[in-house]
């Protein structure tokens, strides 16, 4: 008997590992079992891909990409139990979708729903699998096994092994956010905390209230989405081909702004194919498995790790810019590339560089400009922004639809295909104390240029901007209140005069992970109850708490609170974020998902630990 809490993509990928370990050709064909799935949403779907939320809520995934099996690519122990892509599920079901979409997260729930129910029915004979349609809340170590306890009251589950994949959990609120929460209770205003978009109580901000919001990120275009397409508003495209807003005239009005103060860059995509990728040159496998190798703490990430990646985005970047303006450079453009291959990022040599190609800076790759765009610059007022922020966007929408012809989106492919080598670096448990802070960095920024909206999503908020639904706040926004009026107060040095003040504020963001302060009642219980302790990164007295749940690696065991990884314990995904790095994130179809990989071995590891008593049947 074992117990899966979480029935989410990992949920489910762990479900299909363990029927595929079961059935033919796995190493415990033969044994019976109950399979019990945890799981209070629809499972394989679970919270995320909820079947029930709004169509209108995109995947960022593309329809060609999203799988919920295992393919050949998938280098994994284990027989395949196999079945249909997203994309070819939906052509079966006569659902016109190309490859290069980007489509409904609805309809991903739908599929994800199906491929749990497909999954259930290929159980092999004496295998059952045991939805249960609630949270665990409790585990507790017994004689012969692990308790789960559920919060309907029904029966707890006694099973031979667990593997927690409760993927994003609710956090608890900070001090600041429930002193806000009361400033608004006490005056009755509106605030909306961070969380799930399609959980969102949008229908408490009234048609016309001014609404400030934090966050640009991809939080923030699903909740304008909802409030202003899914009010009723329509867009349309004017003569030039650009996108239009017709109001409903349900939509509140919108002022928002981030520690950027710009919204998120929109994917590379030319229309109608599917991206071309990047191929690493100078992170690549070999670099990261040497960083990988070097001993826990050893490695920096500031001087070591973002050099290879800067260098790397810099060279997509160079080839683009002077393909298409090669009287840039005062050096011939092959010289120019071979030579900067060769130097590292920040070195003098590379300065030298630089300075010889391009005396004017302006014309070299700067990714401090592309991680924060507005710095240093002043706007008189929210107008001024606006119009700097249109112009913006629109070049981004541009370089968006032509990325062949972009450096900035060259350089965005570059920084996203690094990510899986910072993954492997970070997994490696090789990061100094510095780390975990580098890498919240690294992930903003990756995401920021290289994980963004569709292209569309811009062109929507273009149009929004343009029909004054929506006006940006700036960046560094520092929320306050103003008791007097009983109003909520925005403000940024990006822009003069009076701050924006609103009776409504939007948390336009899902919090991070952290077991510090996990409004999971199941995981708060966890290190008091011995069964788990928080991972630290760094070596020695310098160690920190990175958030996550502490497990081994490789086996991903619960470390108890000795240490010790538990054999019948596992985690996966995102609770393990401050190990892993960059764990939300789907499988990939044919990129050797780690998802799968993942899930193998903690099947694996789940039978391996249920062997004793199968063995006494
Ligand atoms: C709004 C949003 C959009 C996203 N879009 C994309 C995208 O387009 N592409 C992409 O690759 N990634 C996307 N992601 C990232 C997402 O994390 C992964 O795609 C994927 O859902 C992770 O799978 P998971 O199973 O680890 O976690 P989840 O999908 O979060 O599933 C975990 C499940 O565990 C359940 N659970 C939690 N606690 C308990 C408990 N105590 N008892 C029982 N069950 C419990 C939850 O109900 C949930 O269903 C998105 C994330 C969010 C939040």
């Amino acid at each position: 008997m074992v117990a899966v809490i979480g029935a989410g993509p990992r949920g489910l990928a762990v479900l299909g590992r363990l029927l595929a370990h079961l059935g033919p050709g796995g190493s415990w064909a033969g044994t019976g079992a109950d399979l019990h799935v945890i799981e209070p949403q629809v499972p394989g779907a679970g919270r995320v891909w909820s079947p029930d939320q709004p169509e209108a809520l995109l995947m960022n995934t593309l329809a060609g990409h999203a799988t919920a099996y295992p393919d050949d690519s998938v280098r994994m122990a284990g027989p395949p139990l196999t079945g249909p892509g997203l994309l070819e599920w939906s052509r079966e079901r006569g659902l016109g979708l190309a490859p290069w979409e980007h489509p409904g997260r609805a309809l991903m729930g739908r599929y994800l729903a199906w491929a749990y129910e497909d999954l259930s029915r290929r159980a092999p004979d004496g295998v059952r699998v045991v939805p249960h349609r609630t949270r665990a809340t409790a585990l507790e170590r017994v004689p012969g096994g692990i308790r789960v306890h559920l919060e309907s009251g029904a029966p707890a589950v006694t099973a031979d092994a667990v593997v927690l994949a409760t993927g994003h959990t609710d956090q608890l609120p900070g001090a600041r956010e429930r002193e806000l929460s009361r400033f608004a209770e006490h005056h009755g205003l509106v605030h909306l905390r961070p969380g799930y978009p399609h959980e969102a109580a949008l229908d408490r901000l009234e048609p016309g209230a001014t609404v400030l919001v934090r966050g640009l990120a991809l939080n923030f275009f699903d909740q304008l989405t909802l409030l202003t397409a899914g009010r009723g508003g329509r867009f349309t495209q004017n003569p030039d081909g650009s996108a239009r807003y017709l109001p409903s005239g349900r939509e509140p009005r919108l002022i928002a702004g981030s520690g950027r103060g710009v919204p998120y860059l929109a994917r590379g995509q030319a229309p109608g194919a599917m991206p071309r990728g990047h191929r690493l040159r100078y992170f690549d496998a070999e670099r990261a498995r040497q960083l990988a190798a070097r001993g826990p703490g050893r490695v920096d990430f500031r001087t070591e790790v973002w050099p290879l990646i800067a260098r790397e985005a810099g060279a997509a970047w160079y080839e683009v810019a002077l393909r298409l303006r090669p009287g840039m450079s005062r050096l011939p453009r092959a010289e120019f590339l071979e030579r900067y291959g060769a130097v590292e990022h920040g070195s003098p040599r590379w300065a030298a560089l630089l300075a010889e190609a391009f005396p004017d800076p302006a014309d070299r790759f700067d990714p401090a400009a592309l991680d924060r765009p507005l710095a240093g610059r002043v706007f008189p007022d929210r107008q001024a922004l606006g119009s700097w922020i249109r112009r913006f966007l629109r070049a981004d929408l541009a370089a968006a639809r032509d990325p062949e012809q972009s450096p900035l989106k060259a350089a965005a492919a570059a920084i996203a295909a690094t990510k899986a080598q910072v993954r492997r670096v970070a997994v490696a448990g090789v990061l100094n104390a510095a780390g975990p802070r580098e890498l919240r960095w690294f992930r903003g920024f990756g995401a920021h240029t290289a994980s963004g909206p569709p292209a569309s999503r811009i062109a929507e908020l273009l149009a929004l901007h343009e029909a004054g639904v929506v006006e940006f706040a700036g960046a560094g926004l520092t929320v306050g209140t103003d008791g007097a009026a009983g109003l909520f107060t925005g403000a940024s040095p990006t822009v003069g005069g009076e701050p924006v003040r609103a009776g409504a504020l939007l948390d336009a963001w899902l919090p991070g992970a952290d077991l510090a302060t996990t409004g999971s009642a199941l995981l708060a219980s966890l290190a008091p109850g011995g069964l788990a302790r928080p991972h630290r990164a760094g070596a020695g007295d310098a160690a920190v708490p990175t958030g996550a749940l502490d497990v081994d690696p490789v086996t991903l065991r619960v470390r108890d609170a000795a240490g010790v990884p538990q054999p019948d314990l596992f985690a996966c995904g995102i609770p393990l974020e401050g190990i892993e790095w960059n764990t939300a994130i789907g499988a990939r179809a044919g990129g050797n998902a780690a998802l799968f990989r993942q899930a193998d071995t903690v099947a694996h590891g789940m039978l391996t630990a249920a062997a004793g008593p199968y063995a006494r049947r």
